[in-house]
């Protein structure tokens, strides 16, 4: 089949492995202008494990390994450590791997097949499903029909939203709003990640390998914005932690000001009675989004593209019993997670 995968994050890129190893022909369009690879180390837990060594790129991901989260400590305003987190409570299987997000990105970006390269800058603009196949036109202009289109655009996606209707019907927020800055003059050999809280809001700095992150957290009812205009994003930021000059709150935010890849957005869940419509299915965040509270959002990208990919192998020339069997299997992690 040629199916049109949008979105190259953890979901889009292992649905372009599998769906290409498989012999479909694929197109994998991302709207940014390069790979996303910002964001903090994410877990790669439970069945996802055994998931990436079928897809052949376990050991890579395990040479890639790092241990931030066991380095958290809680602080208070003048620095001094008043509490540090177990491990132990925050890993939920044996074999749970930490990786950079950006060199899970990369490993399943380098694994895709040579002829199915990302095609950057792209988005799908409308597309139309006349039941043999969905006529797409693209944000450039170009026009080209799919026997199948695969929406792994995140938890806002535009997929979801043409073929399923609005965001609204089917995100749930959980109340708080969170944010990663590139923190380069935090980085170093100190290894140990302080947080500092007070009531509604945490921040504080993530470090591993030669990088850290100023990570901030507050809660709040739902806030309206464009997901696209970075300046608002920055502004609700700024707004939310103003006032307070204690520890390092004002170099984090003055790093926030300068950061043209900031990362900010609800935590929030997706729930959907439905994965599949017609010849469009979503996969990953834009499914079934748990939020990154769950740490099982990576996981579940890659468990779901990997039994999409079974599915349709198992169920030749018929969509609507290999997404039943993809829904089926998934959605036991999905409620877990
Ligand atoms: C930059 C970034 C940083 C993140 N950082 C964290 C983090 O620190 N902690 C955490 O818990 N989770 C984070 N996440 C979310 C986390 O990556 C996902 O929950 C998880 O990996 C599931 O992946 P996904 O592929 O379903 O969604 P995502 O990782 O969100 O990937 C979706 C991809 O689709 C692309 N896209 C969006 N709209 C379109 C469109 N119209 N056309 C084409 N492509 C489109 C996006 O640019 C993105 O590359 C981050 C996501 C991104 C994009």
């Amino acid at each position: 089949m040629r199916i049109l995968v949008s979105g190259a994050g953890m979901a889009g890129l292992a649905a372009g492995i599998n769906l290409g190893a498989i012999g479909h022909d694929i197109t994998l369009v991302e709207r940014a202008g390069h790979l996303r690879v910002n964001g903090s180390p994410i877990d790669i837990r439970g069945d996802a494990i055994e998931v990436t060594r079928k897809m052949g790129v376990l050991d890579q991901i395990q040479g890639r390994k790092v241990t931030m989260t066991e380095m958290t400590q809680f602080i208070s305003a003048d620095g001094t450590v008043l509490a540090e987190l177990p491990g132990s409570e925050v890993s939920d299987s044996e074999d749970d791997t930490e990786i950079p997000r950006e060199e899970l990105a990369r490993v399943l970006h380098a694994a895709l097949a040579p002829g199915a390269p990302v095609v950057f800058g792209e988005s799908i603009k409308h597309m139309h499903d006349d039941g043999d196949g969905v006529e797409v036109t693209f944000i450039s202009g170009k026009q080209d029909r799919f026997d199948l289109v695969v929406g792994a655009d995140g938890m806002h996606s535009l997929t979801r939203r043409l073929t399923f209707g609005p965001e609204q019907d089917y995100l749930k927020h959980l109340g708080f709003y969170v944010a990663l800055t590139d923190l380069p003059a935090a980085a170093g050999t100190e290894r140990k990640n302080p947080f500092l809280n007070w009531p509604g809001h945490m921040i504080g700095i993530a470090r591993y390998n030669d990088t850290a992150l100023g990570v901030m957290n507050f809660r709040s009812a739902w806030i309206d914005y464009d997901y696209h205009d970075l300046d608002a994003q920055k502004q609700i930021l700024l707004d939310a932690f103003a006032g307070h000059d204690e520890w390092r709150v004002p170099e984090i935010l003055d790093a926030v000001r300068k950061d043209p890849e900031l990362y900010f957005d609800s935590v929030s869940q997706i729930h959907m009675p439905s994965w599949h419509h017609g010849r469009v299915v979503l996969a990953g965040d834009a499914a079934h989004c748990a939020s990154g509270l769950s740490g099982r959002g990576a996981s579940l990208a890659i468990t779901g593209a990997w039994l999409l990919a079974e599915a349709l192998r198992g169920n030749p020339g018929d969509l609507e019993a290999a997404f039943h069997e993809y829904e089926t299997r998934q959605r036991p992690y999905v409620a877990r997670a």
